[in-house]
């Protein structure tokens, strides 16, 4: 992955709406994410419509998550809309090439293998045997006697007969008619989360959304990213903020790091130069899965509150009792 791609990536990262559908797939909840037919608009991803709280935008949002690399998709099912009304209820017709008419009579066409005479099936129907009507002989063992030999149209408007007939569309909502040549036909796709998504999601990416849901049931105002403003006049952004919502209000900083292995103390230093200056009443730091002994060290000296945990339910529940005391 290109270093803007990524870039890009982890911005989408910080936005809330990512976190929530991201965390959906990380808790296991969600594999793949299909489409839901729905027979007046066409497929919906309800997941995602709540997600939003507006499901006119989420057919945008989700082309974003597969721009900006979360999301990967597979051609799941293609769909026909109406030109005129957008409408996904439609019906096939399939019409007289002549007349275009869709008064249409399908018959099954049937030879009698023997004298090799083929007309359609209601002219062998004799009450309820099937005679041959040139050598008046009975078919009774299909494949042996007769088969069927194709299918045979006839227009009940202009009387003319065909054996293939031209598919065409019937909007039910506005009546109108349309062919392929003017409907609106497109892609749905299926998502799952990309490799790349999935592993920065697993180390930690979607952490601050129950964090942010449990500090907000607490009564704290929370930011994500969350913004202070130093002494020096610099704006310093945080992974979360949460501002406390009592008369004194007090003011809790979290930032997260994460390795493979074991977080350098080059986060800790990071954190403290920034709580340095914008001094928040209380500084959280969340390893995952550990921190090494000189962070440790610094993070006790800078009086920054370290939290390790091995994985993303550790994590929430050290921060939980951290947040509490
Ligand atoms: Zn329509
Ligand atoms: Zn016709
Ligand atoms: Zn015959």
């Amino acid at each position: 992955m290109s270093k803007s791609s990524k870039k890009e990536l982890l911005k989408l990262y910080k936005d809330h709406k990512v976190q929530l559908l991201i965390s959906q797939f990380v808790s296991e909840e969600l594999d793949t994410l299909n489409p839901v037919y729905d027979p007046k608009q066409g497929f919906r991803y309800p997941i995602i419509d709540k997600i939003l709280s507006d499901s006119s935008s989420t057919e945008k949002f989700l082309q974003q998550m597969f721009d900006g690399g979360v999301l990967e998709r597979k051609l799941y099912d293609k769909i026909v809309y109406c030109p005129s009304c957008n409408s996904a209820n439609l019906s096939i017709h399939y019409t007289c090439p002549h007349c275009k008419s869709f008064d249409v009579k399908k018959s099954a066409l049937i030879e009698h293998i023997k004298c090799g005479y083929i007309d359609t099936e209601d002219h062998f129907q004799e009450e309820d045997k099937l005679v041959c009507p040139r050598c008046k002989k009975e078919l009774t063992s299909p494949g042996v006697d007769y088969h069927k030999a194709g299918v045979w149209c006839t227009c009940n408007q202009c009387g003319k007969s065909f054996d293939i007939p031209v598919p065409a569309h019937f909007c039910r909502e506005c009546h109108e008619n349309f062919t392929f040549d003017e409907a609106i036909y497109k892609d749905i796709y299926s998502y799952t989360l990309t490799p790349d998504a999935a592993k920065e999601a697993k180390l930690g990416c979607v952490l601050t959304v129950p964090i942010i849901e449990f500090l907000e049931t607490r009564g704290f105002k929370v930011e994500s990213p969350g913004f202070l403003n130093g002494k020096s006049g610099t704006r310093h952004m945080f992974d979360l903020t949460a501002v406390s919502a009592g008369k004194e209000k007090s003011t809790t900083v979290i930032d997260f790091a994460t390795s493979d292995d074991v977080v350098s103390e080059q986060s800790v230093i990071a954190m403290f130069a920034k709580i340095f200056d914008a001094t928040p009443d209380r500084a959280c730091l969340v390893a995952i899965p550990k921190m090494n002994e000189n962070g440790r060290k610094l993070a006790s000296l800078y009086k920054i509150d370290l939290v390790e945990a091995k994985d993303q339910s550790t994590a929430i529940e050290s921060l939980k009792s951290c947040v509490n005391e």
